[in-house]
């Protein structure tokens, strides 16, 4: 098989959906292109930005900071790194390794910040104390306060997120499959919102596949592994349907992508309700309630916490 774009002999990869053989210079240059127009198509970055991207060391947001930097380069955006310690042992230190090494090759600052600086507790420390919820409600929420909270201080217009294809469709499916069709309102391609920082997907109609290619093709450096606490996640159990289905549907996950955006407008107008949003009375942070999230779960911790302690004695 030769190479659809340039008659090359060195195919790497063979993409069903569209049915194109590409050879490795001419993968990594469409995926370039595509990310960049797709950032153009949905005005995801304007000339001037500061762009933080949260940068985990893994596959996709250091294929987001690998695209975005040639950006930086031709001196159209102001880009920035901030990777988050959870503290989840023999796990994240290899990402932030990997992240700092990435940083340091294409000479982009990167900033750390941890869940124990921020909250005086890690992940590993919350789940050892046998919390009701699952040990990705706490990590989204809070590495989705750090991250805003950082964002603010540091000047940002626009966080960049590693989203990819596979990772948009599981939500998109997930939200219906549990009937939270309000949260369908606010998947696409930018999150807007007056108190929060934007946040952008570059990589959103990137299939993860085609990720892990990119970073092996490049030859970045990038943490593989997966997440100990993602193993039992229902969106590990979606995205296992979803690849199975794949196999017989190669476009399945673009049509899904598709259908979503033609049925979110409608979904807005008559879902979506005007979140008043105030500030958090403990924090400060953007809040529906008295207490943002991140504070609510922190209080639920330290309950139990002081529950395991009382009883102890
Ligand atoms: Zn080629
Ligand atoms: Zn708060």
């Amino acid at each position: 098989m030769l190479c659809t774009k340039c008659g090359s002999e060195n195919v790497i990869i063979h993409r069903r959906y569209s049915g194109q053989h590409l050879c490795k210079e001419c993968f990594i240059k469409t995926i370039q292109k595509k990310v960049l127009k797709d950032i153009k198509k949905y005005k995801l970055i304007k000339k001037g930005d500061k762009v933080l991207v949260a940068l985990s060391g893994g596959k996709d947001s250091t294929t987001v900071l690998d695209i975005l930097s040639i950006l930086a380069e031709r001196n159209i955006i102001e880009l920035e790194a901030i990777t988050i310690d959870e503290g989840i042992i023999d796990y994240r230190e290899k990402g932030i390794e990997y992240a700092s090494e990435t940083c340091k090759k294409l000479g982009i600052p990167q900033h750390i910040f941890s869940f124990k600086e921020h909250f005086k507790i890690t992940i590993d420390e919350i789940m050892a104390s046998n919390p009701p919820r699952k040990a990705c409600t706490y990590c989204g929420v809070f590495r989705r306060w750090i991250l805003n909270k950082e964002a603010k201080k540091l000047g940002a217009d626009k966080i960049a997120t590693g989203h990819n294809l596979d990772d948009e469709v599981q939500a998109i499916v997930m939200n219906y499959l549990e009937g939270n069709i309000e949260n369908l309102t606010r998947i696409g391609p930018a999150t807007y919102s007056q108190k929060f920082v934007t946040k952008i997907k570059p990589l959103r109609e990137i299939p993860e596949k085609e990720v892990t290619a990119y970073v092996m093709a490049k030859g970045l450096k990038v943490h593989l592994e997966e997440c100990p606490y993602r193993k039992t996640s229902f969106r590990k159990k979606i995205g296992t349907i979803l690849t199975g289905l794949s196999e017989d549907h190669p476009t399945i996950l673009y049509s899904t992508l598709r259908g979503h955006a033609k049925i979110r407008k409608a979904l807005k107008k008559e879902l979506e309700k005007e979140s008043i949003l105030r500030e958090c009375i403990r924090c400060g942070q953007p809040a529906a309630r008295e207490l943002c999230k991140t504070c609510t779960l922190l209080k639920e911790i330290r309950r139990l916490k002081d529950e395991i302690h009382s009883h102890n004695r």
